[in-house]
């Protein structure tokens, strides 16, 4: 999802007063709409960050198991 002026239609990246392009002046509903925009955009990255420290974690977890149970075996032999 982009946000694009409601008047000449552009993608904006940086929401001003006004269009860089047309120069309409953007109303309150379309500031709120861009903000929204940038908030599920912050919201999926650090979802995305969560998601891979969480993924290290598993590794980890599983890494230190594997070298127990190496230790344990060669222990018993
Ligand atoms: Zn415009």
């Amino acid at each position: 999802m982009k946000i694009h002026c409601p008047s000449c239609g552009k993608e904006i990246e940086t929401l001003k007063r006004f269009c860089k392009y047309c120069g309409y002046e953007f109303s309150d509903d379309d500031k709120k709409q861009f903000s929204d925009y940038k908030w599920q955009q912050w919201q999926n990255e650090n979802r995305n960050s969560n998601f891979e420290k969480m993924l290290l974690i598993k590794v980890g977890i599983i890494a230190v198991i594997v070298i127990i149970m190496c230790m344990l075996l060669s222990g018993l032999n």
